[in-house]
């Protein structure tokens, strides 16, 4: 398909100017007219751009893409090697922040909460309302997200207090942790945790657990992928460049 139809495509579906986001939401680098082949992955970092090469992909679509508010405009050093490896192989980049975390079937909270075998039941603002058909244990509850997620959360709270009621929120939202506690959840699910985090879980008596940025929103871009592959017949392979935080 022409890379200006994708283009069109994924702006209306995502809703892409609805957000104020802190960074251009779309088509970043423009690249080859003619798009065949789509690569996803978290972040456009220069690993999953020469895996992307090596794929033959035509774009690449990212949840964290460039030019970010706040960051330095000067072309150097990282920025310029990222730009230069795009437009010397033509490959088209496309970037979706918050209109990809908020997406009601294709986001990064409700392909999460589904990874999760949940079902998001209700929204709080940007946080994502989840309730159990029965209680569980907190400690059972982050052995479940260990595994579907192959990777060891880090869980702030008593082990043993029954879970029913979550909220959760992917990537580094854990700023969001006292509308959490305000909406009465028993355990907050966010990306990353701060210093102050474990001190408001602690006095709010909620519990939280940070179950890594990266592994919290791999889901999203996936989805986004697979949606694409189906409506278009584009080729389409989801790039796992591992990521510990
Ligand atoms: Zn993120």
């Amino acid at each position: 398909m022409k890379i200006d139809d994708l283009s069109d495509y994924l702006n209306q579906l995502l809703q892409a100017e609805r957000f104020n986001d802190y960074c251009p939401n779309g088509l970043q680098v423009g690249g080859k007219r003619e798009i065949n082949k789509i690569v996803t992955g978290v972040t456009a970092s220069m690993d999953l751009l020469q895996a992307a090469l090596q794929a033959n992909a035509d774009a690449v679509l990212v949840h964290h893409g460039y030019f970010w508010r706040n960051e330095a405009l000067p072309i150097t050093g990282i920025k310029k090697r990222r730009l230069q490896f795009l437009l010397q192989h033509e490959i088209n980049l496309f970037a979706f922040h918050l209109p990809l975390d908020a997406h009601p079937e294709l986001g990064n909270n409700v392909m999460l909460a589904k990874q999760l075998g949940l079902s998001v039941t209700g929204w709080v603002e940007m946080l994502a309302m989840i309730e159990l058909d029965s209680p569980q244990s907190l400690k059972s509850f982050a052995t479940v997200i260990e595994e579907k997620l192959k990777r060891k959360p880090l869980v702030i709270g008593d082990l043993t207090k029954p879970i029913k009621h979550i909220a959760l929120c992917t990537g580094a939202a854990q700023g969001y942790i006292e509308q959490a506690a305000a909406a009465n959840v028993d355990v907050y699910i966010s990306g990353e945790i701060s210093e102050q985090t474990v001190h408001v879980a602690r006095e709010s008596g909620m519990a939280y657990i940070a179950a890594g940025h990266h592994a919290t929103e791999r889901y999203g871009i996936q989805a986004l992928g697979e949606h694409l592959a189906q409506k278009f017949g584009l080729q389409h392979e989801f790039i796992d460049c591992d990521n510990p935080v």
